[in-house]
Parts: C-alpha cells; sequence; structure tokens
C-alpha cells in the first residue's frame, strides 16, 4: 500500500472526466482537502504509519463515485445517485478497481467499510474495532473539509440558491427543534435554502474524535460559518444566534467530555469505564494471607470515587484474590455496580484441555460473578502461546462467550511486537489486549511498549494498560529523575506521572494499578478522578525522565541470543541481562531477583553461576559485550 502511487492512479482515472467542469473541478479539490484532514487527524490521534496510509487512501477514494454521478447527472443530489455505493461497487464490484490503487487485499474490509459508510445519516453496527476508527476518521475529514468547502465556495453551487436568497428563508419547526436540540438534521426535513443550510452547520455534532474538534476550534469554523450571511429574517437570526452559542459550547463541551471518557469517542467495546483498574494482585497482606478488611474498606472507597473495574487473575495469590474478589466485591454489590475481569493461565500447570478448561469453571465458582466482564488468556507470548493452541482454549472461549459467560474476550501478553502482530492476525476475534506499557519502557528495545501499543492500535484493538508504574519502581525513582518531576510539579508524584502517561494514550480502555494500601489509592483517586490528559510540556518532562533512565548504565544487550546457541552451560544469557539491567537501571533489587529466577530456571536456563568462562558466547556477540565479566557481576547482585 503506497498513496503516492495510489495517487497517480486516481489523477490517471480523472483523466476520463471533464477536468474543466466547475462540479468535478470542486469534487478534486475536495477530495485532496479530505485527505489533508484524514493525515491531520490520523497524524493527531498518534496513529501508525500503516493506519496513516490507509487513512489517506480511504480519503482519496472516499468520493469517487461522485464523478460518475456528475457525468451522468450533473448534480451533487441523493436521489439521482447513492454515490457511496457506487463508489464501493466501482472499487469492489465486477471491475475490481481497488487492486489498481492498492494491490494488496489486507485492508479490503477497512477500506470498503469506511467508504461505503462515509454518508451514512449514523454511524451503527460496525463492530470490528479498525473498521470503525476509518469509518470514524473518513467521516470527521469529510465533514472538516466541508467548513472549508462551505466558507469559500458560492452559496450556488452548494445549495443551488444565492446567499440573499438564503438569508431570506425562514427555518422550519422540525429543523430548528433538532439543531437547538443537538441532533443532525434528516435529508428529508429540509425544505427551505436556511434548512439546507442549518444542516450543514449541525455537522459539528456528528464529529467523532477530538482531534476533529480541536481543529474546528482552532479554525473558528462554527463562528466563521454562521456569520457567513447576514439573516434578514429576525426569527432566523435569532435562531441563528442560539444556534452559533449552543453549537461553541457543544465543541467545547464534547472535548472535555473526551477527555473524562463519557463521550462515545472514549468508549470501547460498549462501555463507560473511568480510565482507573484495580489491580488485585498486590492486595495488602496479613502475613501470609490477603488482609480482607483492608482490602474491602479500598474497594468501598474505589467504588464510591466513582471507579468500577476490577482485574484479578486465576493464579494472583493461588486463587486467594479471586475469593477475595467475591468476599468484598462481589457478595457485597450489585452485579452491574462493577466490572470483573480475570485471565486463564493454560500454561500454569494444565496438563490437558480438560484441566485447562476447567481453570474457566473454578474462577467462575470462586467468584461467584456469574459471568465475566472481561475475560482474557493470561500472559500469551515466549512459549506459553501454544498451551492455549493446543488446548484449543480460543474456541473453548468464545463459546463461553456465546453462552454470556463472557462479555468481551481479549488476552494480556509480555512479548514483542512482532508476537503480538501475529497473534492479533490470527485471532480477529480478539477484542481487546493487555499490555505492560510504561514511559521508561516506551522505548525499550527488550519489551517494546510503543511497538506493542502501536501494533494493538494498527489492528483497531482497544488497550488495557498494565504496569504503568513497572512493578512500583517509577513510584520510586532514582533522584536524578525524581528531580525532574518534581521541577515540573512538586505537588505530583511520581506515580502520578507514569499512570497519566499510561492514560493519556488514545485507545486505552482502562489503566491497571495494584494498590497495596489506602494511601496508593488515596494518591492515585486525587489525579485520576478529574483525569487530564498530560500536556504537551508535561509530554516533555516526562521525556526528559525517559532519558535519563536512558542514562543509566545498562548493558546494551539486543537480546539476539547469537550467544545462547553455542554456550555449553545453557544460559539464559539475555535474559540475565535483563533482570541486571532492572537493578542497575531501576535499582529494583526485589523486582530483579523475580525477573532474573525467571528468566533463567522458570525458562529451563542455567543461571549466571554455572558459567565456566570458555568465551565461546563473546566470539558471536555482536554487540561486543564482556559477558563473561558480566554474567559474574549479575551472579554476586542476583543470586543468593
Ligand atoms: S563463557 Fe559462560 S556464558 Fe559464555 S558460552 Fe561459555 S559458559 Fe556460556
Ligand atoms: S549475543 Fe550479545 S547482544 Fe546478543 S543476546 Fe547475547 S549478549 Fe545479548
Amino acid at each position: 500500500m503506497d498513496f503516492d502511487s495510489a495517487k497517480q492512479v486516481f489523477e490517471k482515472y480523472l483523466d476520463g472526466y471533464d477536468r474543466e467542469n466547475d462540479k468535478v473541478r470542486l469534487k478534486i479539490v475536495h477530495t485532496y482537502g479530505v485527505v489533508e484532514q484524514s493525515a491531520a487527524i490520523a497524524g493527531r490521534l498518534g496513529l501508525s504509519q500503516e493506519d496513516k496510509e490507509l487513512a489517506g487512501i480511504i480519503a482519496l477514494l472516499h468520493d469517487i463515485g461522485r464523478f460518475e454521478q456528475l457525468r451522468r447527472f450533473d448534480s451533487f443530489l441523493p436521489d439521482t445517485m447513492d454515490h457511496a455505493s457506487y463508489g464501493v461497487e466501482l472499487l469492489f464490484g465486477k471491475q475490481g478497481m481497488i487492486r489498481r490503487f492498492v494491490p494488496e487485499d489486507t485492508w479490503d474490509g477497512v477500506i470498503r467499510t469506511a467508504i461505503a459508510r462515509h454518508s451514512d445519516f449514523a454511524l451503527e453496527g460496525i463492530t470490528d474495532g479498525r473498521e470503525l476508527m476509518h469509518a470514524r476518521i473518513i467521516r470527521d475529514a469529510d465533514k472538516l473539509d466541508n467548513c472549508r468547502v462551505k466558507l469559500e465556495d458560492d452559496f450556488e453551487t452548494f445549495l443551488g440558491a444565492p446567499a440573499e436568497e438564503v438569508s431570506l428563508s425562514a427555518i422550519t419547526p422540525k429543523v430548528r427543534e433538532d439543531a437547538l436540540a443537538g441532533r443532525s438534521i434528516l435529508s428529508s426535513d429540509r425544505v427551505t435554502p436556511m434548512d439546507y443550510w442549518v444542516s450543514y452547520l449541525v455537522y459539528f455534532y456528528d464529529l467523532n474524535y477530538r482531534a476533529s474538534l480541536d481543529i474546528v476550534e482552532e479554525n473558528d469554523y462554527v463562528r466563521r460559518l454562521i456569520h457567513r450571511i447576514p439573516y434578514l429574517d429576525p426569527d432566523t437570526g435569532r435562531v441563528m444566534e442560539e444556534l452559533e452559542n449552543r453549537l461553541i459550547k457543544y465543541v467545547s463541551e464534547a472535548k472535555k467530555r473526551i477527555v473524562k471518557g463519557e463521550d462515545k469517542m472514549e468508549k470501547y467495546l460498549g462501555e463507560n469505564i473511568p480510565k482507573l483498574g484495580f489491580g488485585l494482585m498486590r492486595l495488602p497482606m496479613d502475613g501470609e494471607k490477603i488482609d480482607v478488611a483492608r482490602t474491602q474498606e479500598m474497594v468501598d472507597r474505589f467504588l464510591e470515587e466513582g471507579f468500577c473495574y476490577f482485574d484479578t487473575a486465576y493464579g494472583y495469590n493461588d486463587g486467594e484474590s479471586e475469593a477475595v474478589a467475591k468476599k468484598v466485591l462481589v457478595d457485597r454489590y450489585p452485579r452491574d455496580r462493577f466490572l470483573l475481569a480475570t485471565k486463564l493461565p493454560a500454561w500454569a500447570g494444565a496438563k490437558n484441555r480438560e484441566e485447562a478448561e476447567r481453570m474457566f469453571y473454578t474462577s467462575l465458582e470462586r467468584t461467584g460473578a456469574g459471568y465475566f466482564d472481561f475475560y482474557l488468556l493470561h500472559n500469551l507470548g515466549q512459549e506459553r502461546t501454544r498451551f492455549f493452541d493446543d488446548y484449543d482454549i480460543w474456541n473453548f472461549l468464545k463459546e463461553r462467550k456465546k453462552e454470556g459467560l463472557i462479555r468481551h474476550l481479549g488476552f494480556s501478553m509480555h512479548d514483542k511486537a512482532e508476537a503480538l502482530d501475529r497473534i492479533l492476525t490470527e485471532h480477529p476475534e480478539m477484542e481487546f489486549v493487555q499490555l505492560q506499557i510504561n514511559y521508561a519502557d516506551w522505548e525499550d528495545p527488550d519489551i517494546e511498549s510503543r511497538k506493542c501499543y502501536e501494533t494493538a492500535r494498527k489492528h483497531g484493538k482497544p488497550v488495557i494498560i498494565m504496569e504503568p508504574v513497572k512493578g512500583g519502581t517509577l513510584a520510586d525513582p532514582p533522584r536524578e529523575v525524581k528531580e525532574i518531576l518534581a521541577e515540573a510539579d512538586g505537588n505530583a508524584s511520581p506515580s502520578s506521572w507514569a499512570i497519566r502517561f499510561a492514560a493519556s494514550l488514545d485507545g486505552v480502555i482502562t489503566v491497571l494499578s495494584g494498590m497495596s494500601n489506602m494511601e496508593q489509592m488515596e494518591d492515585n483517586l486525587s489525579y485520576m478522578k478529574d483525569f487530564a490528559p498530560l500536556s504537551e510540556a508535561e509530554q516533555q518532562v516526562i521525556k526528559r525522565a525517559r532519558d535519563m533512565y536512558a542514562s543509566f548504565p545498562k548493558i546494551p544487550c539486543t537480546s539476539c541470543a547469537y550467544c545462547m546457541k553455542g554456550c555449553p552451560k545453557q544460559i539464559g544469557i539475555h535474559g540475565i541481562f535483563q533482570a541486571y539491567n532492572l537493578y542497575t537501571m531501576y535499582h529494583d533489587l526485589s523486582g530483579a531477583r523475580h525477573k532474573y529466577q525467571w528468566n533463567t530456571e522458570g525458562r529451563g536456563f542455567a543461571k549466571a553461576s554455572a558459567c565456566i568462562r570458555c568465551g565461546k558466547c563473546e566470539q558471536v556477540c555482536p554487540q561486543h559485550i564482556h559477558i563473561r565479566d558480566e554474567l559474574a557481576r549479575a551472579a554476586e547482585a542476583l543470586e543468593g
């Protein structure tokens, strides 16, 4: 897929039409205007390069049916031809013209849906996340360029009546009522020229993205459009003044609603979920057991402040977390007051399909929840994914979803972007993914936070974020990082920076925080109750903190694993270096030891102390790392 090549083909296609014709010329200008607006929206949404190209190509082709409509009928009126359907027929029908623009068929579904639905009265019934996103982008871009058209072009051209005639006409009651009530205008309700004019102005109600509303405000489109003509009918003048105030208020309030996650644009999977979720994996402890009374207090406080998402797992605290969720949450609150997520770890001890499937029913019984709002295949990636394949847990869970025992099905994952891309390609039915994302790991080549996030978004999947504070390490950063954060805002905790960074990303369902005491909870609630995404200046602070982390001493291992192929002792070299880096960069000894154990014996490799210093590894390491010496240091710090 390449926008520039598609544009060349489009230009050749236009050669078949009369470019001198005013209406044809207008449509060409409009097409490129929409391309520009699509690029602006896609850029502000931070989409991947692939989605940006896709948005551009959809914009280029969205009105392709218009040219034939003009040739045959010399009219834009919908009763002459449904130009969107005709465009789809042209591209995907017998002629299959789409292959001239995009050689691969990978994106056919997305392109087809976006073009077919771009001029529908309302956008409903699209279930695929990526198709929906592109359908929304093209609709917004189309409307934004229409602002330009309606500001620049003659009324005669787009309304069939001169401006004076429009300004003298009245607005019919139904159109006035809908416009002032915040509703779009049905084509069939438009009678007078003013009705048509008003119907274009209320396009603003239908915008989907905050980015689009920002563009409207930055260009002062509402005021400029409304004041384009004088309203000579006094009654019309009053309505237009009221409409102007209504629209300006709408744009500004819609932006705030999007920020708070209360608007259609920030709802994912039909949910209306605040951006902070309670992770039930590090609950307060009373000796070896979870402290139920303190957990209950925290759960009550969390719900009291309007939050509702709880995340547990089959394996957390050997199942005790699920059982405590029943006691403090499920047994004490109406089922529709909270959302409960849990996870199935098919790789954790299940010897066969039946045992893996039983985990689902055990969770159902332990929590007493009746059904799960979100259910996840737990911790895919590396050698763990095959257990879900071997036991066909994918289809097992799809069946449970059909039975209503699962509302939304997804998976969590600790692996790199390539593996995530593969799984999402093989399992497009997954509705969401849960990823480890934090600002420090954003560019880390071992973790690929950013790349994983972009991969999920490329597949149109919303994201639940786990470990936003990197297992607690970003809550207590080294002095140099603390100073950067404190200098920017002396009152904000280091955790608040980390959680707000995660929650500021587009397409996030919620950000999980594994809160262990009321103090942490109060801190989280203080800035997430009225959550505001990071400003541009705050993003710069995060960047400086990240750069500071990156400047700390680190073994520059790229995890290529060449060294491990010839190691006679099968030492888990790159996993050991990951754990050791965690220790040297974040001073997190217990986290590093945990990771060390998991990356060595946990995955069938030997520890650093088993090294016999044969030196074979160093002969092949492309980074020229002194592997033997580093292993010795890691063994000293992390073993014993
Ligand atoms: S020096 Fe140690 S780590 Fe390297 S290949 Fe030999 S035994 Fe393995
Ligand atoms: S060969 Fe070098 S860079 Fe590659 S995994 Fe081994 S230590 Fe890391």
